[in-house]
């Protein structure tokens, strides 16, 4: 045993013989306190343990208490019911499997589906608000207080021919929303940090995690720092790690996610990997370090009204569907070349509706009176455009788009005059590989078992996401298994 400082500036594990003393004392100790860890820290204080919440920031919330609030549940949630949507885990699930690959977790997926209606039973009965109302226009949010919405192409091709389509997205009630500062997560977060006070449950701020202390092949404590002095941190029963993903390490991102770098989006710049790096130091396993959520800098009633063409004039994804999916299939299918194209009334016709994003309806780069002017003022191949919009104009004169499936509502020949929208580079996303864990999110090792008094949840961890994505993944898979990570360290097993 010693008493001279530890060193803080290494991600390698801090043999217990090192700590000279404890500073503070928990049976389970959980890093960050955004959505993860508050609903770790919930149920483990009502599983009977002593919980100690170290936050790296003067305050709760983390990116969720930004985000928009889609909470991804299903499976006939009472909401659903209320508003006249069938689902069931099953339906569900069979969607999910499909979204959120290739690779899927099929078992966590199931897990997920079948727990998903209790798991919004325990959110409201923390105190988080649904309104009974559904917003079923295109958007990446509902622009007022509106619970329930399609928050992942459910409705669009080519899921809607795979599963039933059912919206999910469930959004806790806040009026007067502002995008990316006050808007659903923070109704999300605000009861559950309340229910954390009600709880008795102590909160160290501007306390870092820094190291985890290790006894043997055991996790016993964290190093952190508070202010730079070392504070050490003695866990009985576990660790929970939910310190969020790794957006915001320009090494990692470059390492593993190439496609996003220098370009994080819906994350803080606290989401720096920690949690993963200090796990990995102990041997824990990676899974789908590549994956990401993408989001596409345009206005989704444009885009369903018009046509998104990539660098080469051609169209590559139905423009109803969700747009986190446009984002992604912009940014790691198509280099990051994206054009919208629409008429003149398609286009008077979008910026009548409503939007929660004021701020993607900006002036287009190029108006022309005909197609070829277009595409010479874009820039494209002679001819590109103009025969990407020959076939869609000739299957649009009867309702249809058979190449890439929007729906008939959303499809009308494109007239004159056009504008057309650069939305090259725009695009913006986070990380969704992580920590691999099991179903009770205990960190596993590299050799498949767990490693003793780790648990980890939230984006730190790989979660429901493959690879494909939908609003409300992170928000649902962070809550969910924030909550077992909570009383599966809780009963220390
Ligand atoms: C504008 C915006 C909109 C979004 N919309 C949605 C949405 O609608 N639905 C959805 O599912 N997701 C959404 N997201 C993403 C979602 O908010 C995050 O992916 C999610 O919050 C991740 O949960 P988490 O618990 O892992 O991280 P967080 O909720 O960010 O919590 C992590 C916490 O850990 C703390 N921390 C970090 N490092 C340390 C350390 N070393 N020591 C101690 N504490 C530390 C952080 O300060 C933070 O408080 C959005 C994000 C943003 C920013």
């Amino acid at each position: 045993m010693t008493d001279s400082a530890p060193q803080t500036d290494t991600v390698r594990p801090l043999p217990v013989t090192e700590v000279g003393h404890w500073d503070l004392e928990a049976d389970v100790v959980v890093a960050g306190y955004g959505i993860a860890g508050v609903c770790a820290a919930i149920e483990a204080a009502r599983a009977g343990a002593r919980v100690l919440i170290l936050e790296r920031t003067g305050g709760w919330g983390g990116a969720a208490a930004l985000a928009g609030g889609f909470v991804y549940l299903g499976g006939g949630t009472p909401l659903q019911r209320a508003l006249g949507f069938d689902d069931t885990p099953e339906n569900m699930a069979t969607f999910l499997t499909a979204a959120l690959g290739p690779g899927v977790d099929e078992a966590r997926i199931a897990d997920y589906c079948a727990g998903s209606v209790e798991h919004y039973e325990w959110l409201v009965a923390c105190g988080v608000p649904f309104r009974e109302a559904f917003w079923g226009e295109p958007g990446w949010e509902p622009p007022h207080d509106e619970g329930l919405m399609y928050s992942g192409g459910e409705n669009a091709a080519p899921f809607l021919d795979i599963a039933k389509p059912a919206p999910r997205g469930h959004v806790p009630q806040y009026a007067d929303k502002k995008i990316g500062q006050r808007s659903g997560g923070y109704m999300l977060m605000k009861p559950l940090a309340d229910t954390v006070t009600e709880l008795g449950i102590p909160v160290e701020y501007d306390t870092r995690l820094r190291r985890l202390v290790v006894d043997g092949d055991r996790v016993v404590g964290v190093l952190a720092t508070r202010y730079g002095k070392p504070v050490t941190v003695r866990a009985e029963r576990g660790i929970v790690l939910a310190t969020g993903s790794f957006a915001y390490d320009t090494e990692m991102v470059d390492r593993y996610v190439p496609r996003l770098s220098g370009r994080p989006g819906a994350a803080i710049e606290e989401h720096d990997g920690i949690g993963i790096r200090l796990a990995q130091a102990l041997g824990a396993e990676l899974a789908h370090m590549d994956a990401a959520e993408v989001a596409l800098f345009g206005d989704p009633q444009m885009l369903a009204r018009g046509i998104l063409v990539n660098g080469r004039g051609q169209r590559y994804i139905a423009e109803d569907t969700y747009p986190g999916r446009m984002g992604q299939a912009t940014l790691l299918q198509q280099d990051n070349q994206a054009f919208l194209v629409l008429d003149e009334r398609s286009l008077e016709e979008a910026l009548a509706t409503v939007t929660s994003t004021p701020f993607f309806r900006f002036p287009p780069k190029w108006v022309a009176e005909d197609l070829a002017e277009l595409e010479a003022e874009m820039g494209l191949p002679e001819q590109s455009l103009q025969a990407t919009v020959a076939t869609y104009n000739r299957h649009a004169e009867h309702g249809a788009d058979p190449v890439l499936g929007k729906k008939p509502e959303w499809v009308r020949p494109l007239g004159t005059p056009l504008a057309a929208f650069d939305l090259r580079g725009f695009t913006a996303g986070f990380t969704l590989g992580g920590l691999r864990t099991d179903l009770d999110s205990r960190v596993l090792h590299v050799s498949g078992e767990p490693i003793p008094g780790l648990y980890a949840a939230g984006r730190c961890t790989s979660g429901l996401s493959a690879g494909g994505y939908v609003s409300g993944a992170s928000l649902g898979d962070g809550s969910f298994y924030g909550r077992r990570a909570g009383r599966t360290a809780a009963a220390g097993s």
